[in-house]
């Protein structure tokens, strides 16, 4: 079965991660942009680090027959040293043109500030004027409250559900995300957010449709192979393989399609036309 991991940071990991992925059947992965665990000091960090994940992690993939796209943003984690996410906002956009970018992510709120609105707004902006979907963080704290007003400002400022997906959901927030009708994603860790269980009642309760699950990998405890444990949960579960491959390969395929920027073999040639 074909896998797309719509969400992880692979950047942190070791290339024996992404020779695990192939093993494990994943062919195309999204790697969105992230903090760098402590504060970056100096606006040349965020264009190595945009630079690197569009460079170096898509020769790392390759070797390993994956087809890697990225995502680019200043990471909510990093808005609220203001002067320095605004100085980083403003050599952004350019990164936003480059072929392999499928959307403007990982963006949202962590501490639920004014700062990080105002971050926010900005990315928001580009993504509309460069037609780009968007990719947003749930709050790390207070995630219904956070999730509310995020809901609220997207719709505000007038962005189609379709073009929006909210990661990081968890059974607080799903009913939200589902009202409004935009893309859902479930992230999958060993022991905090969701557990393959909890992912699984979470499918069964809402539908599978317009949702997609991920493992959010990166530099601390976590797991890149929580989708392929994932869909082992599904199967002993009793779900079919057609109902699993719009999980895990049609829906974050179709989602990120969007940016017209998929290329064979994630989409056929004719879905891969640019806009
Ligand atoms: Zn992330």
């Amino acid at each position: 079965m074909k896998i797309f991991e719509p969400h992880i940071h692979l950047y942190a990991r070791t290339t024996d991660d992404y020779e695990r992925l192939a093993l494990c059947g994943v062919r195309a992965v999204v790697e969105p942009s992230f903090w760098l665990g402590q504060p970056r000091t100096s606006v040349g960090t965020f264009v190595d680090y945009w630079a690197a994940i569009r460079g170096y992690e898509h020769q790392r993939a390759k070797a390993y027959a994956i087809d890697q796209y990225h995502t680019i943003s200043v990471n909510p984690r990093e808005a609220n040293d203001e002067g320095l996410a605004q100085e980083a906002l403003d050599v952004m956009e350019p990164f936003l043109a480059h072929e392999r970018c499928v959307a403007v992510g990982e963006i949202g709120y962590d501490d639920i500030t004014d700062a990080e609105e105002r971050v926010m707004v900005r990315q928001l902006e580009m993504a509309q004027r460069t037609g780009l979907p968007v990719l947003v963080h749930s709050a790390h704290r207070e995630k219904r409250r956070g999730t509310e007003r995020n809901l609220a400002l997207l719709k505000e400022m007038g962005f189609a559900p379709d073009q929006v997906l909210y990661d990081h959901n968890t059974e607080e927030t799903m009913d939200l995300v589902r009202a409004w009708g935009c893309w859902a994603g479930l992230t999958v860790y060993p022991f905090t957010k969701l557990t393959p269980e909890r992912a699984a009642n979470l499918l069964e309760a809402y539908g599978h449709e317009r949702t997609m699950i991920n493992s959010s990998a990166d530099w601390g405890p976590s797991d890149p192979l929580m989708v392929p444990r994932t869909i082992l949960e599904l199967r002993r579960r009793g779900w079919d393989d057609l109902r699993i491959e719009q999980l895990v390969w049609e829906n974050p395929r179709d989602f990120y399609a969007q940016s017209g920027r998929l290329v064979p073999p994630t989409v056929e040639a004719a879905v891969a036309a640019p806009r």
